[in-house]
């Protein structure tokens, strides 16, 4: 193994880049890392965009296999320390993009700088996969308190991991991933964990869109647009026809 294989690499993913190149998500192998992956009608698993889009590229595939060897190895090994530390360093690479390009940025008052400067460093836990074991959750929970000024969000249908995510830093939104085959267990999670939002999956488009599906384009859509990590928003839908998208983008 290359140095570079034996820590996970994050990923620049178009609707969560702040900017061309700006590597602030993380990903691992989709399915395989879903624990509370939902079958059937209705479900994510058939339509994960994770499955079927981008992450069928033989480099993002690669990243993703190497990053789920990784996490598979700290959770059996209990490794939350070493987890934990391999998050920050992607964390703090990320926040270094981001005030690297906020700095040229600034020099001619651009749209870009002004956007950065609203939206701060942000970072999305899981742009593929899903929170696996509580050593995961743990880890994930501490980084994003070591580094209150990025701000980080995820979406879990690993509803059995949320008390070790509890008490969630300031910095950190946690979704909660619903349709209509995990609506019971989503219901009794939100119950128990006030403090989590919900992102539903369904047919009709009632309730806040995610202005992906209003023409919002996806290009750095969610850097631009906040809902998910900055706003007082405690509900999201994600049309169904778009579910791959948002089982993974949302
Ligand atoms: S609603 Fe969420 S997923 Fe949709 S564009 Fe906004 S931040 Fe991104």
């Amino acid at each position: 193994m290359t140095q570079n294989q034996e820590r996970l690499e994050a990923s620049s993913v178009s609707a969560v880049a702040q900017f061309k190149g700006h590597e602030n998500s993380i990903g691992f192998l989709p399915l395989e890392t879903c624990p509370g992956a939902t079958h059937g009608t209705g479900g994510c698993a058939d339509v994960c965009y994770a499955r079927h889009g981008r992450s069928r590229m033989p480099t993002v595939k690669q990243r993703l296999q190497r990053n789920t060897a990784l996490l598979n190895g700290y959770c059996n090994e209990g490794d939350e320390r070493g987890l934990t530390s391999d998050l920050l360093r992607l964390i703090d690479r990320a926040t270094k993009q981001f005030k690297r390009r906020k700095q040229i940025e600034a020099r001619e008052q651009t749209t870009l700088y002004r956007q950065l400067r609203t939206r701060g460093s942000i970072f999305r836990f899981q742009w593929a996969g899903d929170l696996i074991s509580e050593t995961h959750a743990r880890a994930v929970r501490t980084a994003c308190e070591k580094r209150p000024a990025t701000t980080c969000w995820l979406y879990t249908r690993s509803f059995h991991l949320l008390e070790q995510l509890r008490p969630a830093p300031g910095n950190l939104t946690v979704w909660l991933s619903t349709d209509t085959i995990n609506e019971v267990e989503a219901r009794a999670a939100k119950r128990q964990h006030r403090w989590t939002k919900t992102a539903r999956m369904q047919e009709d488009r009632s309730g806040l869109l995610c202005p992906k599906y209003t023409g919002l384009p996806t290009q750095q859509a969610c850097a631009r647009c906040g809902i998910c990590y900055d706003s007082t928003a405690t509900s999201i839908t994600f049309p169904i026809k778009h579910a791959a998208t948002a089982a993974v983008a949302a």
